[in-house]
């Protein structure tokens, strides 16, 4: 009998300390099911805010963790047609337990992936790259018009895919992170990425890119941070520009000026990939991977910087994640 290695958790908690490791038989495959081997799944702070029990999205206990990766087709049921055995599929539904060896997937969850997407940038689609392009696709035409963006967290796994999309886009683009003592390195790999500017925190109050028309003022601020961070970024907007937040690492609340709506009109929303993805037509989410692999493919987008861990060893992925250093994959 096929067994299947798979990481649970029966109650909410420390990550390090509910989730286990076990071995069970793998049922058997139905008619609308396709029987998957796990190649890669990405720890997001989703994942980590889930089993925390801190995040918005019902879970039923005990539970597998893992809500996006990549895995190659073994067995499909007698009522699927359009996936094969040896085909790459990724998992583009939330909460199907994606932390395990071999699973058994309803056929409605899977897209066929091509093979030419390299296995990092296929386990990591569905979050990060997905979010990025719908910040920069609905709330300002910054393609469109050529607009410019600003975002905080930039070196964030989400800020690096904003970086990417703009520069395929042709959209430039401001970079706020912290400072660090390795600071010039990552402004020379964010600008690699495509960034225009990449500034620190303490920069981006005493810089005058914005004062002497190097740059017309950002119209669209992509705020993953909060607090002091997110109040600097909207000081700089244009005129009837907008904010939106998608995260909110520094833990501190959003705080916006009472002369921020009143004489610049700004407008403010948050963003949930989550949402987006239970609303959305599957043609308007179709049009959004299809332009994603095609980036992914012409090597205008890649997977974020990244740490591969032995699924075993699944506790060091689980602490890195924790440590907040950038997403780390098993
Ligand atoms: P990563 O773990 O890749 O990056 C975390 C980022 O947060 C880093 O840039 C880090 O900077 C920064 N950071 C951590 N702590 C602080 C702090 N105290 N103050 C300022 N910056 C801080 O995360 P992801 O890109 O995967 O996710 C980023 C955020 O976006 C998370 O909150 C996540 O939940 C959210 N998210 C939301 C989505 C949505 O649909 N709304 C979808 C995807 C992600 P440093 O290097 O300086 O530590």
């Amino acid at each position: 009998n096929l067994m299947s290695k798979q990481l649970v958790y029966g109650e909410f908690g420390d990550p390090l300390h509910v989730v286990k490791m076990r071995e069970v038989e793998v049922p058997e495959v139905g008619n609308q099911e396709v029987l998957v081997r796990m190649l890669a799944a990405p720890v997001n702070p989703a994942d980590i805010n889930t089993i925390q029990g801190k995040y918005p999205v019902k879970v039923t206990l005990p539970c597998i963790p893992g809500n996006e990766g990549v895995g190659v087709v073994e067995k499909v049921g007698e009522e699927v047609s359009d996936i094969s055995p040896g085909n790459k599929v990724i998992v583009t539904k939330p909460v199907q337990g994606t932390w395990r060896n071999i699973a058994v997937f309803d056929k409605t969850v899977l897209r066929l992936i091509p093979d030419n997407v390299g296995l990092v940038e296929a386990a990591t689609l569905t979050v990060n790259p997905c979010t990025a392009y719908r910040m920069l696709s609905d709330f300002k035409p910054v393609k469109e018009k050529g607009l410019v963006v600003i975002q905080n967290g930039a070196n964030s796994a989400c800020g690096q895919n904003v970086i990417q999309i703009c520069k395929a886009w042709g959209v430039k683009n401001v970079n706020v992170v912290r400072n660090r003592p390795d600071i010039d390195e990552l402004k020379s790999y964010l600008k690699s990425l495509g960034a225009t500017y990449v500034l620190t925190e303490e920069e981006l109050r005493s810089t005058p890119i914005f004062k002497d028309k190097k740059l017309e003022k950002p119209s669209l601020a992509i705020n993953c941070v909060g607090g002091k961070s997110s109040l600097e970024m909207l000081r700089h907007l244009q005129h009837s520009g907008c904010m939106v937040t998608y995260g909110g690492m520094s833990r501190e609340p959003v705080t916006i000026p009472t002369s921020a709506f009143i004489f610049k009109n700004l407008a403010f929303y948050g963003f949930w990939m989550t949402v987006w993805n239970e609303r959305a037509s599957p043609d308007a989410k179709e049009a959004m991977m299809s332009e994603l692999i095609t980036m992914i493919t012409e090597n205008k987008l890649k997977a974020p910087v990244h740490k591969m861990v032995k699924f075993d060893n699944f506790q060091d992925a689980i602490g890195n994640a924790l440590s907040s250093k950038g997403f780390q994959g098993c």
